[in-house]
């Protein structure tokens, strides 16, 4: 029997509901059961594909292709459920899927609403794509409490309350108790009036789980239970950590699973979380410290990189030391003499990225690297810079550039139908990855003996992660290689580039993909493990 759990945020946003509900997954996977976890967004977007990284954070890639928000990134870290294209869903998307309905007649003359229409689409996008045998499916509603544009979401999620009766749903509600220095009390009014608006349209919440930045006191406790109709011992406290990996173990001694068992009646053991606390361990006693330079354009947000940076830490959990990552504007490169910025770093790292703006800062740090001897990580946008600054430098190509940035002399980056001829391009229209599209989703790339990234994966097929346009140019493959960077990974077909490393150096690796989607801490992606460890390496060096 599959349960649906849906888990509400009021007060404020940014209280971390996406890793709540990634931890909640943890812990009930933890005690045997099966799980999947879904993001249900309010904004107009189809998809967060279009959106800037500074207003939404990473655009997390699933294996299927779609471009959905970064909280799954944490479901798949903390569950290792791989997400699909149907655990994401905006008002854009149920939208669009309304209004083809009503342009192909399918609603037969009815006056199409949101309610029943708008939330009919919304309950079967909750129970579409399900394997059928989930215990629980977790249903995350982004926005908060309040929001004009969340109210259809609330109303469907109100409404399987009612279909499916209390046995088989669990209302959660995260909110905020804030810490009022001139009282020098933690304050649970927001608390109470967000329960408050819930209850107004017509959801009564189970559990609370409460962000504060310190103990709440018996009283505290009783009171909120008290106004807002929910037992004592499922008002959950959910205080700051000192890492996110923390989180799972914190909710479990606070009774968090205890409470979403107790629910549904599921008399249940104690979840064995010995891999969470290996982790928390590991990330609070490292035996050294690696300082890793991220060259990127979007460095003052992290949440940009979110799942970047949480691959370069699983990457230090593996080899045991503690990653300090300096995240430096690419565009500080474009002044002269400005690469010493990187001196003393033990390890380069240019994330994937689009557009002109700071290329150029991206090659300089590139060719640092690869000058200097420090290890290198290319990823995406960062491989495709590795190849320009190889081909000028060492292929003697001045005019090396990408055609993402306009025509240039020697298009060593550029897209498929530029190059590409006859039936081999005919062979990718059919497989509708034509360049000009983005390339989206899992591909398979064969990895040549002998190399690197061979040694690293240790098999010599793999599948990862892609989100670009651009391609590296295989014309240049020859001259390429005998100047000193091997294409270490191709395509299954042969025709794109999807590896390329330089010999005789410690470690220099560029990829089209985006490993850091896969990885996770109780299973570190094996380039980060290598990188990290090469890292490792050059601090014994320095
Ligand atoms: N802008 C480049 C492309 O479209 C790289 C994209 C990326 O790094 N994700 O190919």
């Amino acid at each position: 029997m599959t349960r649906f759990i849906f888990i509400t945020g009021g007060v404020v946003s940014s209280l971390g509901k996406g890793l709540s509900a990634a931890a909640l997954g943890a812990l009930l996977q933890a005690r045997g059961f099966k799980v999947r976890l879904r993001k249900l967004d309010p904004y107009l977007n189809v998809d967060p594909g279009t959106m800037s990284p500074y207003q939404h954070g990473e655009v997390y890639v699933t294996d299927d292709g779609a471009e959905t928000d970064l909280d799954l990134g944490h479901y798949e870290r903390f569950t290792g459920v791989p997400a699909r294209r149907s655990d994401s869903v905006t008002t854009g998307r149920i939208y669009q899927t309304v209004i083809h309905r009503e342009r192909r007649g399918e609603y037969l003359g009815a006056t199409v609403q949101v309610i029943p229409h708008v939330t009919d689409a919304i309950k079967e996008f909750i129970a579409a794509g399900l394997d059928g045998d989930e215990d629980f499916v977790l249903c995350e509603i982004g926005g908060t409490v309040g929001d004009i544009e969340g109210l259809p979401f609330l109303e469907a999620i109100r409404q399987m309350g009612n279909e499916l009766g209390r046995a088989r749903t669990l209302y959660i509600h995260l909110t905020l108790v804030p810490y009022i220095a001139s009282a020098g009390e933690l304050k649970t009014k927001p608390t109470q009036h967000s329960v408050k608006e819930l209850l107004g349209l017509g959801i009564q919440p189970d559990i609370l789980l409460c962000r504060m930045d310190r103990a709440l006191d018996s009283n505290q406790r009783k009171k909120i239970a008290l106004f807002c109709n929910v037992h004592e011992r499922r008002v959950i406290p959910a205080l700051d950590v000192d890492t996110i990996y923390q989180v799972p173990v914190s909710y479990h001694l606070e009774g968090f699973d205890r409470a979403v068992c107790d629910h549904f009646g599921l008399d249940v053991g104690e979840p064995p979380l010995k891999r969470w606390t290996d982790i928390v361990q590991r990330l609070r006693r490292p035996e050294g410290e690696v300082k890793i330079a991220v060259v990127g354009k979007y460095t003052h947000l992290q949440d940009s990189y979110k799942s970047l940076g949480e691959a370069l830490t699983h990457g230090g959990i593996a080899n045991n030391v503690r990653v300090d990552l300096d995240w430096i504007d690419s565009e500080v490169f474009e002044k002269p003499g400005a690469v010493q910025h990187l001196e003393g770093v033990h390890g380069i790292l240019v994330p994937g990225g689009f557009g002109e703006r700071g290329a150029e800062g991206k090659i300089e740090a590139a060719r640092f690297a690869r000058e200097h001897r420090v290890p290198y990580f290319g990823i995406c946008f960062g491989m495709q810079m590795a190849v320009i600054e190889a081909a000028r430098h060492l292929a003697d190509l001045p005019g090396a550039n990408s055609t993402e940035f306009g025509p240039c002399q020697d298009p060593v980056i550029g897209l498929m139908t530029e190059w590409l001829r006859g039936n081999a391009l005919e062979r990718r229209a059919a497989g509708d990855d034509l360049g000009g599209t983005m390339r989206l989703g899992a591909y398979d790339a064969m990895l040549a003996e002998h190399s690197k990234v061979r040694a690293i994966y240790g098999k010599s097929r793999i599948s990862e992660r892609h989100r670009h346009r651009y391609e590296v140019n295989i014309n240049y493959k020859d001259r390429l290689e005998a100047a000193g960077m091997k294409f270490s990974g191709m395509s299954p077909d042969g025709e794109l580039p999807e590896i390329v490393e330089i010999e005789n150096h410690p470690w220099f690796l560029g990829v089209q993909f985006h490993p850091e989607l896969k990885s996770k801490p109780f299973e570190p992606h094996p380039l980060f493990t290598d990188f990290i460890r090469a890292a490792r390496d050059q601090s014994r060096l320095v």
